[in-house]
């Protein structure tokens, strides 16, 4: 079977990245400096938690889908600059969910009571169509489309050059794999 060219919403090969799913934000955005995000971190900390947070690093990462994570073998908070791309407005609720995580590490009713009373989300966020980043990209070798997939893919030729049939030829084939995205 040849797999339709991937809809309209995939970019171009070039610019193809986990969140093909999701529209691009249409201006550039500016997420906080790292510099911010300490200072509110330790405004945070002394307004919600008596000071009582130890310093923690913190970092931008892009290698999430996830909004954030606490990662306590390093005392790092890491906020993922590909989540707020999408979502620039959640940052500080990110940071300030990931800040109780420092003193807690589970969602339970401890962490809720918390998370409700200094604003923050409950859950972990992250967006619907971020949750199963392809894992395989394939490319046809004949036009180069690209066609990132959730699973591996065998006999599946391209779309836009084998016409109604699978076409040996335009075979699609693996280009790169990922390996299972990291959960905080
Ligand atoms: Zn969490
Ligand atoms: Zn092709």
């Amino acid at each position: 079977m040849p797999l339709p060219p991937v809809k309209p919403k995939s970019p171009s090969p070039a610019n193809f990245d986990l969140f093909a799913g999701l529209k691009a934000p249409s201006k550039p955005v500016d997420l906080p400096s790292v510099d911010d995000l300490y200072r509110m971190f330790s405004i945070y900390n002394r307004q919600y938690f008596d000071n009582r947070l130890p310093a923690v690093k913190i970092c931008y990462t892009r290698r999430m889908t996830a909004a954030g994570g606490y990662y306590p073998a390093k005392r790092e908070i890491r906020i993922s600059t590909r989540y707020h791309h999408h979502f620039p407005d959640e940052v500080y609720d990110t940071l300030k969910h990931e800040m109780i995580h420092i003193i807690n590490f589970k969602h339970d009713a401890a962490f809720k009571r918390m998370a409700r009373r200094i604003g923050a989300s409950v859950r972990a966020n992250d967006h619907p169509a971020l949750r199963k980043p392809p894992r395989y990209v394939y490319i046809c070798p004949h036009c180069f489309t690209e066609y990132p997939r959730v699973k591996r893919l065998r006999m599946a030729s391209c779309g836009k050059c084998s016409g109604k049939k699978y076409d040996e030829r335009f075979k699609l084939v693996l280009k790169r794999s990922f390996k299972k995205p990291v959960t905080p």
